[in-house]
């Protein structure tokens, strides 16, 4: 399933098809939505737990700002985002009966009805530590751990492995290597990017250098950071949890 909504750079942004596909399935248009504010109350109903995944993320983004942080999203940051997302489902129900009736009644035809209660039914059984194990495999496969983090800004150094390597190279042979290409727009991998490293111009890599070798120092107390705030994190979503004291509800099978 393409992602409902993400956030980069200080914007939280909502996948306009989804939403587009949300209102045709009421029999409407994206317009109605300016005229209609009972159809704008169900579209955010349907889609308030992501925007509180979301706007985990910005929090996310304004902390390790606010401590000089390298931005490292991945694991913990998505971890995060989930419990709170799983938590607040739960909370949510439990103050408002009709929120919990309408995950109940949209779960047959919304798949993300049916995530928000697969996953705050799996936070309320397994807690917290839950969204450390298999989930995190099924829904971002690839998202760097905190410690992949920190080996991906290792990339400034094979970078300048190679620059240290050219800077022996006879002249002719440094002055080719000067002007060729640049970095590829993406990488399936961090291994790709690496082998490409001996083919992108030097003038580039210095280029890249100077981006990551700031977060490359950083990495030992970024590293740090990002651990306990995803162990603090943990802590209070069980502690939270334990306040609401709901009753089991029965599990709901995951729709991915
Ligand atoms: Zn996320």
């Amino acid at each position: 399933m393409a992602a409902a909504a993400w956030y980069q750079d200080g914007v939280l942004s909502f996948n306009e098809k989804l939403i587009e596909q949300y209102v045709k399935s009421q029999g409407r248009t994206l317009d109605d939505l300016g005229r209609d504010p009972k159809l704008l109350e169900s579209l955010i109903r349907e889609n308030v737990h992501v925007f509180v995944h979301e706007a985990t993320h910005h929090r996310q983004d304004v902390w390790g700002k606010s401590q000089g942080l390298p931005h490292y999203g991945g694991e913990a940051a998505e971890k995060e985002a989930m419990m709170v997302e799983a938590l607040f489902v739960l909370q949510k129900e439990h103050q408002d009966p009709s929120y919990a009736r309408f995950l109940d009644d949209a779960q047959d035809r919304s798949i993300l009805a049916r995530m928000a209660l697969g996953q705050s039914r799996r936070l309320q059984k397994d807690r917290a530590d839950w969204f450390g194990e298999s989930e995190m495999a099924r829904c971002f496969p690839g998202g760097l751990s905190i410690s992949g983090q920190v080996w991906s800004n290792g990339f400034a150094a094979p970078i300048q492995r190679e620059l240290t390597r050219r800077a022996r190279l006879p002249e002719a042979e440094r002055r080719a290597l000067e002007d060729a290409r640049r970095f590829q727009e993406s990488y399936a991998s961090m291994d790709d990017v690496r082998k490409d490293i001996p083919l992108v111009g030097t003038k580039h890599l210095e280029k890249e250098f100077a981006k990551h070798k700031e977060a490359f120092e950083k990495s030992p107390d970024a590293y740090a950071a990002y651990m306990k705030r995803l162990r603090d994190v943990t802590e209070l979503t069980d502690r939270r949890l334990d306040e609401l004291d709901l009753p089991m509800q029965d599990a709901v099978p995951s729709p991915i």
